[in-house]
């Protein structure tokens, strides 16, 4: 895998760049992350990632040693460093860093920062024409009162195990419930319904990642007039759906027209995710033009 890797302000490739084993990132998967991708090579919406970056690591006890000017250069740094042409995956992680075998944060004073970037892996366009399958899993998302969903972690257990699942089956992705057993998101995206010409999507209190594309599909409903709400979403809506989709920042907007056994909708994309994907590429591109 070709990838260019910044460790603590030190670039080296991927296959070189290396942290402590006593890094808590490591050792406990003690930190939190945010994956970023560029349009025409600029970071793209950046400054939502960075507040997110921030709130996820107050959430653990942990601050961002840099302020956002100075990691975005880093970011930039590296990306100018991968020398790729095409647009970038950066994945920016935040750990509590190197300290001793313990719990206790106050022994690993110096938090690690790392930046790995490589080519974007784009979802390919027979997919995006002919949408995904999906698995219902049986893993739930996490307690709200244990790692708390909307803590973006490095701590992905979890949400591995889920996916592991939906490999096992062959899919795309795992859609998660909640502990309660509503829908909520799936292993590395967020979900959406349409029905009824409106596209719902679990409300944050379910549990789940607010994803930044997540947010960014409210925006670019309210552009085009289609409706975009928070609903709970449970196994029957699935039933009653006329169209679904998943949400991320590398995967823009993926349509699903099966879940488990159930087909959504007529079972291929519809009219609604095909106009929200449209925008938001043609919003993305207008906002990374540069000047
Ligand atoms: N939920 C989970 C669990 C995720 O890992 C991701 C991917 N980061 C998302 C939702 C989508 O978030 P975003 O749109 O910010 O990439």
């Amino acid at each position: 895998m070709s990838a260019t890797v910044n460790v603590n302000g030190t670039i080296t490739d991927g296959g070189t760049a290396s942290i402590s084993v006593f890094d808590r990132g490591f050792l406990f998967g003690e930190g939190v992350y945010e994956t970023i991708r560029t349009y025409n090579r600029l970071p793209f919406l950046y400054d939502r990632h960075m507040t997110r970056l921030r709130r996820s690591a107050a959430r653990i006890n942990l601050a961002c040693p840099l302020d956002d000017a100075a990691v975005h250069a880093r970011i930039l740094e590296t990306v100018d460093a991968s020398a790729a042409e095409e647009d970038a995956y950066i994945r920016l992680l935040l750990t509590r860093g190197v300290g001793d075998l313990s719990y206790d944060p106050t022994t690993a004073p110096t938090p690690s920062l790392v930046i790995i970037v490589k080519p974007l892996p784009e979802v390919p366009a027979e997919l995006q024409a002919t949408g995904v399958a999906v698995s219902l899993v049986s893993v739930v998302r996490n307690h709200p009162d244990s790692v708390h969903p909307s803590i973006k972690s490095n701590n992905l257990l979890n949400n591995a195990l889920a996916m592991q699942q939906a490999l096992q089956e062959g899919t795309y992705e795992a859609l998660m419930r909640n502990y309660q057993g509503d829908l909520v998101e799936c292993s590395q995206s967020n979900f959406f319904i349409v029905r009824d010409g409106a596209a719902l999507t679990p409300p944050l209190d379910a549990g789940l990642l607010e994803g930044i594309t997540r947010n960014f599909v409210f925006e670019v409903g309210a552009a085009i007039d289609v409706r975009v709400e928070e609903a709970v979403l449970q196994d029957g809506d699935l039933t009653t759906a006329d169209e679904a989709f998943l949400t991320s920042t590398t995967r823009e907007i993926v349509p699903i027209v099966r879940v488990g056994a159930r087909t959504i909708g007529a079972g291929h994309p519809g009219p609604v995710t095909q106009a929200l994907l449209a925008e938001l590429r043609r919003t993305a591109a207008v906002l990374s033009r540069r000047s």
